[in-house]
C-alpha cells in the first residue's frame, strides 16, 4: 500500500467516518465545497464540487458543467481530475465529493472509470455533503475489478 498523505487510515470503509480526516482531506473538502459554488448545473440543479489531492501535496478542485446537450455533461470529479492532468499531475491520494443531499452521492460510473486511470486501490474517495464527511471508501471497495491500463498491457496494438 502506498504511502498517503493521510496514511492513518485501514482499507476497510467507513460508514459515518469514526477517523478524522487529515488537514490535507479538509482543505480538499473546502475547495470542493467553494467549487461547488461555480456549478453549471441549470439542468439537474445538482451542484456537485470535488477536491483531488495529489502525492505531491496539491488541490484541484472541480465542479459539475451541464451541457444542453446533456451528453456533452461532465462531472466534478472528472473536472478535477482533467484539471491534475492537464497540469502534470497523475497521482492522487484522496478525493472529496460534495453535494447537498442527506443521501451520500457516489461518483457515476463514468467517473469511476476515468479514476481507474489514474487511482490506486488505495487511493480513498470521500463522500461528504455541505455539512460534512458522510463516509470513505478506498476505490477498490467502489470498483473491486476495474478495467485499467493494465488489462491493455500484453496486446498486440
Ligand atoms: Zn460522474
Amino acid at each position: 500500500m502506498r504511502k498517503t498523505a493521510s496514511s492513518s487510515r485501514s482499507t476497510t470503509s467507513k460508514s459515518t467516518p469514526t477517523i478524522l480526516p487529515s488537514v490535507a482531506v479538509r482543505r480538499a473538502f473546502k475547495a470542493a465545497v467553494e467549487a461547488r459554488k461555480a456549478a453549471h448545473a441549470p439542468y439537474s440543479k445538482f451542484r456537485v464540487g470535488a477536491g483531488l489531492l495529489t502525492t505531491t501535496g496539491k488541490i484541484f478542485a472541480g465542479c459539475n458543467v451541464e451541457n444542453c446537450s446533456y451528453g456533452g455533461t461532465i462531472c466534478a470529479e472528472r473536472t478535477a481530475i482533467v484539471k491534475a492532468v492537464s497540469e502534470g499531475e497523475t497521482e492522487f491520494t484522496d478525493i472529496v465529493v460534495v453535494t447537498d443531499a442527506n443521501e451520500p452521492a457516489f461518483p457515476c460510473g463514468f467517473c469511476l472509470q476515468v479514476m481507474a486511470e489514474f487511482f490506486t486501490d488505495d487511493t480513498w474517495i470521500w463522500i461528504a455533503n455541505t455539512r460534512g464527511f458522510k463516509s470513505v471508501h478506498s476505490f477498490r471497495e467502489l470498483v473491486p475489478k476495474p478495467f485499467g491500463p493494465r488489462q491493455l498491457n500484453g496486446t498486440n496494438k
